[in-house]
């Protein structure tokens, strides 16, 4: 490129901000405390809102009750204590017409920032407010109204930029200097990568009117269309990277072409012998799954489906057919009592499915399963070895102890990794372990822990996905209600009792083990002493909580399975794994307490037998907007998926980004739940650019960009 083409984001990554007049060493470094060292920073320094000027009103024209916008000065400002020691900071602002005052309750800063912005010499600094005119004794006021600082700026709409209180940088120093960039490569131009021919598909404005537009918009509307192109932009520089990624795994390695079309191999035989029919959800991931299979390229493919929708028995399939072609197996949980409750209902699911024409083992033609995990005794451990090296064991279920360099296969076929949010990505890297013959194993994820699909397209971007959105017939869903009185939790108790009258148990969950944990919440140990002595006395009940010595857990949960106990009270050490099918109610104590997806999986604790399940969540009267909405989420749906969007909603890309992206940040703009059809859209771009895996050959300013992405991220790229 010469050197003066167009400028690319890279360079601009590439200049420093003490470039720019009017950043000295002090400004510099408040700059550097903002996480703004480069040009290309200071241009994806964002504004948070903006003041649109054609808006205001004059001070002497607002009504009482209306909301309105309005610009002044500040006139004075004062600060005074209420008795209960609340501040209150009082402040009259004026335009030409009139003046308006604003009190801020609880805001004792505001006192300094009215009082005069760094360098602006005293309160001469333009304010705008937003808020409801109120009456108060005959004055117009506003009570905690939006505040911005405007500096001296001119121009119809106002950009007002993220600060930190820390930092002495006015909103409008950064304007400046964002203005000064984009003026400064007015001259040279800004490259744009993408090509014409997506832009115009996708109806989106070029990188320069996108860059000035979200700086310095001439109209909201401007504004509005810079962000769609800047958001895509965002979203599509992940999914070229994951894109990319995911072709290079499956170039990289060879996988494995399984045979699938035996129509009488343990596969097939498996499910023809299973007492249900399929639901078509489970065909249609199977089929998938089969693809893969198939397919020399190694499977990458994430199932997501609620718990009981059937996703064993789809991955017991998987497992099969790579065992029927004489590989191996692999089966990995996220904790130990998960592990032994898959191995022993996969062993109940395979007992009198044979193996033909084999006759390696002392036990004939069955499938041969091993346990591997923490507890799994030395000696075991050897055989364990052996039978995995000499190719006599075809499924090993267990923990991250399968991860372990002493595990070795002598020829893995198909991994699945039930994650329920519990592996990481190194982990699972980790299972994708080469063969003696250099092949990798096929890897099937599951989660029961949906999230959205344009979340999990993002999260999950470098597997391929199927989703089970459908339960077997003749399931009833659990019946799930909310105890908000005193009565209603007395009736609950009523409940409880007659549903173990009835010969079922019950689950009693509660947020803390004991009272010492400080909060307001309902412990285990109180409740336990509670209910055992009055609303449920004459009941058997039990406790545990994850404090407890780990043989006593072990003990109560036996009683509580064999059915010597009625009722368990717990932490929500219950929440993954518990499989007691006569359990049919489950009590949540403060479930406002919970987020959505715990609630979700506890819920699913109950009703896995054939009786009607019963949840019932029991909480305040008096609670947040966000607990209740999540409260009546979960009386009013039992789809994860569902859930999964309300989460989003309410709790933001955090839910979903956290637990695998500490760290992300690259998403300035996009919002997974806003932006559903840039990722989409973006998504698909990606793959028709990426091709093959070179296909960003061609796009080598595109491809540049892709190292802009946080290095956390470049690291999680990699390595998933
Ligand atoms: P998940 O792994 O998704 O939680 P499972 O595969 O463990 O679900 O299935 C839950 C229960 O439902 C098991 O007892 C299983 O045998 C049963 N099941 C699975 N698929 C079906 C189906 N299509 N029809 C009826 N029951 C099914
Ligand atoms: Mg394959």
């Amino acid at each position: 490129m010469s050197p003066d083409g167009p400028i690319s984001l890279v360079e601009f990554d590439r200049m420093a901000v003490d470039r720019l007049s009017g950043v000295g060493p002090k400004k510099l470094s408040s700059l550097k405390s903002m996480g703004l060292t480069s040009l290309y920073d200071l241009l994806t320094h964002y504004p948070r809102r903006y003041v649109d000027r054609s808006k205001e009103r004059r001070i002497s024209d607002l009504r009482i009750g209306e909301e309105a916008l309005v610009l002044g000065r500040v006139r004075s400002v004062s600060q005074r204590r209420t008795q209960n020691r609340r501040t209150i900071v009082t402040a009259d602002i004026r335009d030409d017409s009139g003046t308006i005052r604003c009190t801020f309750f609880n805001q004792p800063w505001r006192e300094k920032q009215l009082s005069g912005a760094p360098g602006d010499g005293g309160s001469s600094v333009e304010v705008a407010l937003f808020g409801k005119v109120e009456d108060f004794r005959g004055q117009r006021q506003m009570t905690n109204p939006v505040v911005d600082l405007l500096g001296n700026r001119t121009g119809r709409i106002v950009p007002i930029y993220p600060q930190s209180e820390k930092v002495r940088l006015t909103t409008w120093e950064i304007a400046g200097w964002v203005e000064q960039v984009i003026r400064r490569s007015e001259a040279r131009g800004i490259e744009d990568p993408v090509p014409a021919e997506v832009l115009a598909d996708l109806g989106l404005v070029d990188r320069v009117t996108a860059i000035t537009g979200i700086h310095l918009p001439p109209t909201m509307a401007a504004m509005v269309r810079a962000r769609e192109r800047l958001v895509f932009d965002e979203v599509f520089r992940i999914q070229l990277s994951l894109v990319r990624s995911k072709r290079e795994i499956e170039r990289s390695s060879t996988g494995i072409a399984h045979s699938v079309a035996t129509p009488d191999g343990l596969a097939a035989r498996f499910l023809a012998g299973l007492p249900f029919p399929l639901t078509s959800a489970q065909e249609r991931a199977i089929a998938d799954i089969e693809g893969d299979l198939a397919s020399v390229v190694p499977m990458h493919r994430l199932l997501q489906g609620d718990v009981g929708s059937g996703k064993t028995v789809v991955a017991v399939a998987a497992l099969l057919r790579g065992i029927e072609g004489g590989y191996q197996g692999a089966f990995m949980a996220p904790t130990e009592v998960l592990a032994e409750q898959h191995y022993s209902s996969i062993s109940r699911m395979l007992d009198g499915v044979t193996v033909e024409g084999r006759e390696h083992n002392l036990f004939g033609d069955s499938v041969e399963m091993a346990l591997l995990t923490n507890r799994t005794p030395a000696a075991a451990r050897r055989r364990i070895a052996a039978g995995l090296v000499d190719g006599s064991i075809d499924l090993l279920v267990g923990t991250h102890a399968l991860l372990e360099e002493s595990v070795v296969f002598g020829g893995l076929g198909v991994v699945v990794i039930d994650e329920q949010h519990r592996f990481g990505v190194e982990q699972r890297a980790a299972l994708r372990r080469t063969n003696p013959d250099q092949t990798v194993p096929d890897v099937l994820v599951m989660t029961a822990t949906p999230i959205p699909r344009t979340a999990a397209m993002t999260v999950y971007g470098d597997l391929d996905q199927t989703e089970i959105r459908e339960m077997p017939i003749g399931r009833s869903p659990i019946i799930t209600t909310a105890a908000r009185t005193d009565q209603q939790v007395d009736d609950t108790w009523r409940f409880v009792r007659s549903e173990v009258e009835a010969g079922n148990r019950g689950f009693v969950v509660c947020p803390l083990i004991d009272e010492s944990d400080k909060l307001e919440a309902a412990s285990a140990e109180a409740t336990f002493e509670q209910l055992s002595g009055g609303e449920l006395a004459g009941l058997r009940l039990g406790l545990r909580h994850g404090r407890m010595a780990s043989a006593d857990k072990a003990d109560v949960m036996d009683r509580f399975r064999t059915g010597a106990l009625d009722v368990l009270v717990a932490t929500t050490v219950i929440e993954v794994g518990v499989d007691v099918p006569e359990a049919t109610v489950m009590v949540i104590l403060d479930a406002d307490r919970f987020g959505i997806a715990q609630l979700h999986q506890l819920r699913g604790r109950v009703g896995r037998g054939s009786a009607q399940g019963h949840c019932v969540l029991v909480a305040g009267a008096d609670l947040t907007d966000d607990a209740e909405r999540r409260i009546q989420a979960l009386v009013a749906s039992t789809d994860g998926f569902a859930l999964a969007e309300v989460d989003l909603d309410l709790r933001g890309e955090g839910t979903v980004m956290g637990e695998r992206q500490k760290g992300r940040n690259d998403l300035k703009l996009a919002s997974l739940k806003r932006d559903v059809d840039a990722i989409v859209a973006a998504r698909a771009v990606a793959e028709q650019l990426v091709g093959d895996g070179d296909g960003l050959d061609r796009y080598p300013s595109l491809e540049a960009e892709l190292g802009l992405l946080e290095p956390e991220d470049e690291e999680f790229l990699l390595k998933s």
